[in-house]
């Protein structure tokens, strides 16, 4: 495998691609980048600041002078904002819910985009990226691309036990709203909306465990199909 391979991972929220995509990172000794931390920590930052977010420019002012670092911290994935940890803070109810009114804006998205590819460039081994556009915008060049899906109850019911396990108090049907809205969003906004990549390996994660995912992604890397 060159040493600089991408693999792009897309797909909904809770088609286990968090997971699997850190999993597969390890395995390989490669770079892991969470590209939805950078809209979720940007997200924060509008919130700590108050900016409104039907304000555009000051949200796409924010999105280029914000400094986000992914720091991989013995096996765990650190988010600093402006330097700040906030791997925790970027988790909650509110930047979820909230994420969406700023992930559509063209602007962001292309200092998004520029940021991710410029973690890429510069990392000494492989890279393993998860996102929504990764495999149609960021990298469409990337050698290997997934495309993680699964049933929308299992979705919402592995969101529904993952908050559940962080302590947050949420009803099922609060994340039911959150995950259809979030979908809804992501699928249709104009610019890099979520959709697999027509060369994309597509994997219905429903009724599989993590080690499974990781091990068919992993045995068709090795393979080169
Ligand atoms: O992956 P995660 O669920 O943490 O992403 C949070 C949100 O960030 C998504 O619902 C989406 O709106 C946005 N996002 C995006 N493009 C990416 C990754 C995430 O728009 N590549």
């Amino acid at each position: 495998m060159p040493k600089t391979s991408i693999i792009a991972i897309d797909g909904p929220a809770g088609s286990g691609k968090s997971t699997v995509a850190k999993e597969v990172a390890k395995r390989l000794n490669f770079l892991y980048i969470d590209t939805g931390a950078m809209y979720r920590a940007l997200t924060l930052k509008a919130l700590n600041k108050k900016i409104d977010f039907s304000d555009t420019e000051t949200l796409v002012k924010l999105s280029g002078n914000t400094d986000i670092e992914l720091v991989d911290e013995g096996g765990s994935l650190k988010v600093f904002l402006d330097k700040k940890d906030v791997s925790e803070a970027i988790r909650t109810i509110e930047v979820t819910k909230e994420v969406k009114r700023l992930s559509p804006l063209k602007e962001v998205r292309a200092n998004m985009v520029e940021l991710q590819r410029k973690l890429a460039r510069v990392a000494s081994s492989g890279v393993v990226l998860e996102g929504r556009d990764i495999g149609t915008v960021v990298f469409p060049d990337a050698p290997h691309k997934f495309y993680l899906d699964a049933s929308c109850e299992t979705r919402i019911k592995r969101r529904f036990e993952e908050l559940k396990e962080k302590g947050f108090s949420i009803s099922f049907k609060e994340i039911a709203e959150d995950v259809k809205e979030r979908d809804a969003s992501d699928m249709t906004r104009k610019i890099g909306p979520l959709k697999k990549a027509e060369d994309a390996t597509v994997i219905d994660t429903t009724d599989m465990t993590v080690a499974g995912v990781v091990d068919g992604i992993l045995k068709i890397i090795k393979s080169g199909r």
